[in-house]
Formats: structure tokens, C-alpha cells, sequence
């Protein structure tokens, strides 16, 4: 098979919006995740504005990687790129006594409460009245634990709704692996936090594997 064919199987059929809505915010976490995401809402030509929020991320060089390569991507394909606040003294307050949690647990409930509640506040300031996250396209995240954080933040406002599409279905998974390795996306080997940093490394340690260099592997 071509890689022009392998590449057409994971074309979506064109997305709609709930509701008949007509504009989306997109909270992003990082250009792997919301590469085929954009994509897929461009070719819909849904009007999308990205929105980028996320304190989680330490130290704060990676923060700026990270965003960076999520812009320049935004701006490839024509879409704005809101550059949210990096309030992470707020993220630590918000985490403080779930540090030792493991990943897809009470800490990451708080950690996407405050992203949702954030990008739904943004949607309601701002005339939008429906938002989705890229977060539930990784396989490593639990999609229901994102879903009922979206939900949450959205039942703040009257007339914002949260879409939970899963992302993963109709070739999304694979297709999002092909993009970033098109677009030499820079690639993050931990999730965000310095917990998540400290839990990689750890269990890298006792697998004997390398300790993660961060700012040098892209895709
Ligand atoms: S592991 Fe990821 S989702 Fe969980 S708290 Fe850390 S950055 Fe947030």
C-alpha cells in the first residue's frame, strides 16, 4: 500500500458541530495531540480557535516548547492560537496533598478541572458557546475522567456545552502519530507535571532505561 493510501484510510468523515454550532473552542495540550484534531476541523471547516492552557506543564522551558510547537502549527493551518496564563503557583495550590497520586487519579482530576474550568470561562467571555479538549486522543489519558471534568466546567455556564467526541475512533489514534511524524513535532515523554516527570523517570530507573532528556526528541 502507498503511503498516499495509508494516509487516506485515516481521513475522517467531515465532523459537525452539536447543536448546529458553528464555532469551537479547542483547549490544546501540546501539537501531537491536537495535530489531527486541527486537521480533521479544518477539512470540516468548522471555525476553530485553539486555546492554549496549561500550568500543569514544568519546568517552564518545556512549557514554552511545548506551546511554540503548538502555534506554529495553529498557524499553518490558519487557526488562532489564544496563549492562555502560565499561572502555575494556582496549579501547585490546586494539586497540593495529591503529589504521590498515580496517573489517572485524584491529581489528574484536579489538573483537568482547572484547564476546563478555565477554557469554559475563556468561551463564555468570549461568545463561544461550545468547547472540546485534545486531551482524550492519547491512549495514555482515561477518557471518562475528561469527559465528567468537561462536563463539570461546562454546567458553570447556561450556554456552554462540552463536546466529547472521542477523538480516537476513525483512524484519529493512528493518524495522529502520522502527523506529528510529518510535521517533526517536538516529542514529550512525560504527560506535564513535575509528578509526572518524577513517576517517569522513576519507574524508567527501575526498568533500566535512560532518565528522559527532555527538549531534544522530535517525531
Ligand atoms: S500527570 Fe498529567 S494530567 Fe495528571 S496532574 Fe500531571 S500533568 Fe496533569
Amino acid at each position: 500500500m502507498s503511503e498516499k493510501l495509508k494516509l487516506q484510510n485515516y481521513i475522517r468523515p467531515a465532523l459537525e458541530l452539536p447543536n448546529k454550532q458553528k464555532e469551537l473552542l479547542l483547549h490544546s495540550c501540546c501539537a501531537p495531540c491536537s495535530g489531527e484534531i486541527i486537521e480533521a476541523l479544518a477539512s470540516s471547516n468548522i471555525k476553530t480557535t485553539v486555546y492554549f492552557y496549561n500550568p500543569n506543564i514544568h519546568p517552564v522551558d518545556e512549557y514554552e516548547i511545548r506551546k511554540d510547537e503548538n502555534r506554529r502549527f495553529c498557524e499553518k493551518v490558519g487557526f488562532d492560537c489564544i496563549d492562555g496564563d502560565y499561572d502555575k503557583d494556582k496549579w501547585f495550590e490546586r494539586i497540593k496533598g495529591l503529589e504521590d497520586e498515580p496517573e489517572r487519579g485524584a491529581r489528574c482530576t484536579k489538573c483537568f478541572d482547572m484547564r476546563f474550568e478555565r477554557s469554559a470561562l475563556f468561551a463564555h467571555e468570549n461568545g463561544f458557546n461550545i468547547f472540546a479538549t485534545t486531551l482524550g486522543i492519547s491512549r495514555w489519558k482515561d477518557m471518562n475522567q475528561i469527559n465528567e471534568s468537561g462536563n463539570r466546567a461546562a454546567a458553570r455556564y447556561e450556554n456552554i456545552l462540552f463536546w466529547d467526541f472521542n477523538w480516537r475512533k476513525q483512524g484519529g489514534s493512528s493518524r495522529m502519530i502520522e502527523i506529528s511524524k510529518r510535521e517533526h513535532f517536538y516529542q514529550q515523554e512525560y504527560c506535564g507535571c513535575v509528578y509526572s516527570l518524577r513517576d517517569t523517570n522513576r519507574w524508567r530507573r527501575k526498568n533500566n532505561k535512560d532518565r528522559i532528556i527532555r527538549g531534544v526528541k522530535f517525531y
